[in-house]
């Protein structure tokens, strides 16, 4: 099989000014405050679905606005719902959003998207992507902490599924969430979903040695394992994952998926 690159180059690029903004908003993002720390009582849960966090949320709204005017300007058909969207963000709406997209709640984003009558996806894509600079500020200040997390298959920090890995400059296999950017070490060779080495198999790409997938037979759950030391340009383990949407669809089509995030290792 040759190598596939399924994406078009429209939407690579328009992922790629995406990345840039966040890029761009992490230099800007101000600082923010984690209350409750001391309260963590879950070590296996997600820490940030236990704490919360005090943002500005007039930032939060201007990278709301400015990305979805980059949206409305690649596609000028959602122009209209991109206004709509903005017109309708109040502070409890702010507030609301940042709660929500922190938790990944679908259900609320696609409820509101329908009693709004905006396309299904938009609202959630919008303050998913929006609220990505403050995890990822949340991860870096909780970084020690998180060290010690007795974690379960996903993202110790924001609860992400464990589903891309990269090897490292010293040939360790570092479980990297595209999400808040934490990183962590895991065993070469064994499940990131639920730990299991027996029934692992690698997943060899033809034609991109630096490619694996890593899927398990025990659970069923794949991750992905790109080895960067052979790489000239250093990426974003975001831009990444986006590119390597064909192993995604390799592992798919041979009957792996994402597990839910249930039990410890
Ligand atoms: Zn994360
Ligand atoms: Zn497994």
């Amino acid at each position: 099989m040759a190598k596939i690159n399924v994406l078009d180059s429209e939407y690579e690029k328009l992922q790629k000014d995406i990345q840039a903004l966040n890029d761009k908003w992490s230099e800007q993002c101000s600082d923010i405050i984690i209350n409750g720390i001391e309260k963590i009582k879950d070590m296996k849960a997600p820490y940030l679905s236990q704490l919360e966090l005090a943002i500005d949320f007039h930032q939060y709204r201007s990278f709301i606005e400015e990305l979805l005017a980059l949206i409305s300007c690649n596609k000028s058909e959602l122009k209209i719902s991109a206004d709509k969207a903005i017109s309708l963000l109040n502070d409890d709406v702010l507030q609301r959003w940042f709660k929500e997209a922190i938790a990944v709640n679908d259900i609320y984003f696609k409820k509101f998207a329908e009693e709004n009558d905006l396309p299904e996806w938009l609202p959630m894509f919008a303050a998913e992507h929006a609220v990505r600079p403050y995890l990822q500020k949340a991860a870096e200040k909780l970084k020690d902490k998180l060290k010690k997390s007795d974690h379960n298959h996903g993202c110790p920090s924001c609860g992400e599924p464990a589903r891309f890995a990269i090897i490292d400059k010293s040939g360790k296999k570092e479980l990297t969430c595209p999400r808040c950017l934490h990183s962590w070490e895991e065993k070469k060779i064994s499940c990131a979903h639920c730990g299991t080495e027996g029934d692992l198999v690698i997943i060899k790409i033809e034609e991109e040695e630096s490619a694996e997938i890593h899927a398990c037979h025990k659970c069923k759950g794949y991750t992905k394992v790109i080895d960067v030391r052979q790489m000239f340009k250093k990426e974003s383990p975001t831009l990444l994952d986006i590119k390597s949407i064909h192993l995604d669809y390799i592992a798919q089509e041979k009957g792996f998926g994402i597990p839910e995030v249930t039990g410890a290792h």
